[in-house]
């Protein structure tokens, strides 16, 4: 099990699950050519498939499309079960940087037949993570410029302030369906510019005032 540090403290909080949201950013959604949706897109990537920072996301030999996915992390610090979006910062913990790793080739073929996306978002590696800021050291989480670069050439450029739900109405919508512990994470979706990585690529992923990760593709 994985355990992250929170900055500036002597806490660490071992990972639990890893609860996503599809579609948060529109022109994400465009890029993929998918629909809005009417209620947030839930997925889970499972603990084993968090890493820390400079360790390798392995590509399956199952999938010839991996992309990267940069999103702002959202660390639970205590139980929390259908809180309410004005109490929801109450529950926060500390924010930090992840990549939802994606076999889109996979995820393509599951999503036509209509089957679950787990093989495609949970495979191991699938979740690199940061080390979180504590949430009071972060006056607006909705206003950070989120990056992300492979081998130096930027490929996602934008600020959460785009994200559709926000994350008071995130951690609410989240926890009406999953019971929150301690050492949970939610992700909060990314913007455009999803694209391939292949063995051999780096990976660095930046959110302003959060933190920065590099990540080798092996
Ligand atoms: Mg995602």
């Amino acid at each position: 099990m994985y355990a992250v540090r929170l900055k500036g403290t002597a806490k660490t909080l071992r990972v639990g699950k890893v609860v996503c949201l599809a579609r948060n950013y529109s022109d994400h959604i465009r890029e993929l050519g998918n629909e809005t949706p009417e209620k947030p897109v839930l997925f889970i990537k499972p603990s084993s498939s968090v890493i820390g920072n400079r360790e390798p996301v392995v590509i399956p030999d199952f999938s010839k499309d991996c992309h990267h996915e940069v999103e702002l992390a959202v660390l639970i610090g205590k139980w929390a079960k259908n809180v309410n979006a004005k109490d929801a910062l109450d529950y926060v913990a500390g924010y930090g940087v992840a990549l939802d790793m994606t076999l889109r080739d996979v995820q393509n073929d599951l999503k036509k037949k209509g089957l679950p996306w787990e093989i495609a978002k949970g495979f191991d590696t699938a979740c690199p993570l940061s080390d979180f800021v504590p949430a009071g050291e972060v006056a607006n989480p909705h206003n950070l410029r989120i990056t992300l670069k492979v081998n130096d050439q930027l490929r996602q450029d934008g600020s959460t302030a785009q994200m559709m739900l926000r994350i008071p109405e995130i951690v609410q919508a989240v926890s009406a369906v999953f019971t929150l512990e301690e050492g949970d994470v939610i992700l909060t979706g990314t913007p455009a510019g999803v694209g391939p990585v292949k063995g051999g690529d780096r990976m660095v992923a930046e959110i302003e005032g959060v933190g920065r990760l590099e990540i080798p593709v092996q």
